[in-house]
């Protein structure tokens, strides 16, 4: 049965890339209770669409520390490598509207030749006119210009506030189809959220860069656009952002009451001190009734409690 149309649905759509961590944690809980927060529902999806780095069964081990923790989701979860056919048939339809062309470039022609901003290398629009005589396309981009799209994007982002990025000026013209076969990030996420009906986004800050491309191809594939919030990063002692790649410390060891509390604490939710020692259903009731998004910090990352790190 499908939900009424105001009902939200909110999704944690983890890259099984290693076991739960910190910061992954605070996207789980942060968009369970905005969903749930309002009688919405909450899914999760595996993001294994990129292969490289998916690591053997840690999709497994997310979902068992998140039933672990309490997490229920609404419907079976989607595994991002078994919907290849919904992100070819999106591209096919930007392809057919003359949005994307074929890429030779290699990363480093493209380092070479950009100049960089905000740490990034924009696209200089190498192939845009067509390939150059005896080169073949690796990836295929968006062509993302002016003439075609509005292509300065504003939003309201539900913790970090007004947000405007020129798609063209700032980033270019993105890759959607990988030199190594596989579909890009921004296009398998924007098909799965319109597919899945989701209706708000919450997520970590780190992904607020992309936002803008992504409500870009929903304008292009005339996909509705969610609401979005993105929540502070949770940062490690070195001030590096927690993540797979910097070795956070897996969480399965912690008590469930404790870190879902450390987790409510660092998104300013302030539970009391006393919760912590409570059943971990306890700590869900408290949350549940007390979960204000406005009391997330506007900011774009924290330290993590050290518990966690
Ligand atoms: N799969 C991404 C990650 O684990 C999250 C993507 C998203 O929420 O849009 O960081």
């Amino acid at each position: 049965m499908s939900s009424p149309p105001h009902r939200r649905v909110g999704r944690f759509a983890p890259s099984p890339t290693g076991p739960l961590h910190f910061g992954s944690l605070v996207a789980a809980v942060g968009s369970a209770l905005e969903a749930r927060c309002d009688g919405g529902r909450w899914l999760v999806r595996i993001e294994d669409i990129d292969l490289p780095r998916t690591q053997s069964g840690a999709d497994r081990a997310i979902l068992r520390e998140l039933e672990r923790l309490g997490f229920v989701w609404d419907e079976q979860p989607v595994w991002q490598s078994e919907r290849a056919e919904l992100y070819r048939a999106a591209l096919n339809q930007l392809s057919a509207a003359d949005r994307t062309y074929g890429c030779a470039c290699s990363r480093r022609e493209i380092a070479d030749s950009a100049p960089a901003t905000g740490g990034a290398h924009r696209y200089p629009g190498t192939c845009r006119g067509g390939l150059p005589p005896g080169r073949v396309a690796r990836s295929t981009r968006l062509r993302v210009d002016a003439g075609q799209a509005d292509v300065v994007i504003h939003f309201a982002d539900g913790v970090q506030g007004e947000i405007v990025q020129n798609v063209e000026c700032e980033i270019g013209d993105f890759v959607l189809d990988r030199a190594d076969g596989q579909i890009a990030y921004q296009l398998a996420v924007v098909v799965d959220d319109a597919a899945q009906g989701v209706t708000q986004v919450v997520r970590g800050a780190d992904l607020l860069d992309s936002t803008a491309r992504q409500i870009l191809l929903q304008r292009m594939l005339g996909l509705p656009t969610p609401s979005y919030a993105h929540l502070p990063v949770a940062l490690d002692g070195n001030g590096d952002k927690l993540s797979k790649q910097t070795l956070a410390r897996p969480i399965d060891t912690l008590p469930a009451a404790q870190l879902l509390c450390a987790t409510l604490e660092f998104l300013g939710q302030a539970p009391p001190a006393a919760l912590q020692h409570e059943s971990q259903s306890a700590v869900w009731a408290w949350a549940a009734r007390h979960w204000s998004l406005s009391r997330v910090p506007c900011i774009r990352a924290l330290p993590a409690p050290v518990l966690c790190c």
